[in-house]
């Protein structure tokens, strides 16, 4: 079982210390810059044995090489795009594992955000690290991919259990709600959440993480199945891709 800690940093942003306390070793997800995450080592009183990158964006793997300079902790990204991942020691792709002490992540390739993006599932201890692919009540922005292969990543989180925590990257979620809304408009769940959503961003409160039960119930992006959804595109019957990329073209266009 892992221990998370959440560091908000940059304007939006989210890192992620996952600690195996059994063995000592500390990851650090997606460490966009490097001040507060040795200030959140040293509060914590862990020691980086690891940084894990979900993608090549800067914003995700900006502190790379001085977080390594630093401990000598091992680059763990993804394969097919190790040649723009700084200082990567080890490549993965969909279907393997990599442990962190006592726990053990799986790989997902999740293309579509960017054309090497990967997502850790730490089934032990419900945690997915999905960097830009899903968002609370969103998706990442296709800039090197198909909506037919974003859905088809997306597809892959629909499969993991219920209470998942979707430990996601960016704090997102009251503008993907405000968004949702308008293509969702009867799911009561969603406007519901919409409105707890508004109250706790109102009070300075993070909404992130949520769990895979509620990205299930109210994101549109992994309902292209709904009938609401589809009514509200026009796209009623339409094939599941087809849906799912008028979802992300009008949200672009939001
Ligand atoms: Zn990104
Ligand atoms: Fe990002």
């Amino acid at each position: 079982m892992l221990e998370i800690h959440q560091i908000p940093v940059l304007s939006d942003n989210y890192v992620y210390l996952a600690h195996d306390a059994a063995s000592g070793q500390t990851a650090v997800v997606d460490p966009a810059t490097t001040d507060e995450v040795f200030a959140a080592l040293e509060e914590k009183g862990w020691q980086l044995t690891h940084i894990l990158n979900t993608h090549h964006h800067m914003d995700h793997v900006g502190g790379n090489e001085v977080l390594k300079a630093a401990t000598g902790c091992t680059i763990v990204g993804p394969k097919a795009d190790k040649d723009r991942i700084p200082g990567i020691d080890v490549a993965l792709g969909d279907g393997d594992s990599y442990a962190l002490g006592g726990s053990e992540a799986k790989v997902f390739d999740v293309p579509g955000h960017t054309k090497g993006h990967i997502a850790f599932w730490f089934e032990d201890s419900d945690a997915l690290f999905c960097g830009d692919t899903l968002f609370a009540l969103g998706c990442g922005r296709m800039f090197e991919g198909t909506a037919d292969q974003m859905w088809n990543s997306l597809s892959k989180f629909r499969d993991l259990p219920g209470q998942t925590q979707v430990y996601c990257a960016h704090e997102y979620t009251q503008a993907n709600a405000a968004f949702a809304v308008t293509v969702e408009p009867d799911n009561e769940n969603l406007v519901s959440r919409a409105a707890e959503i508004d109250a706790l961003r109102a009070q300075g409160k993070r909404t992130v993480p949520s769990s895979l039960a509620e990205e299930l119930a109210t994101n549109p992006f992994l309902r292209p199945d709904s009938p609401d959804l589809q009514r509200t595109l026009s796209l009623e019957g339409a094939d599941l891709v087809a849906v799912f990329a008028e979802t992300r073209k009008r949200k672009d266009n939001f």
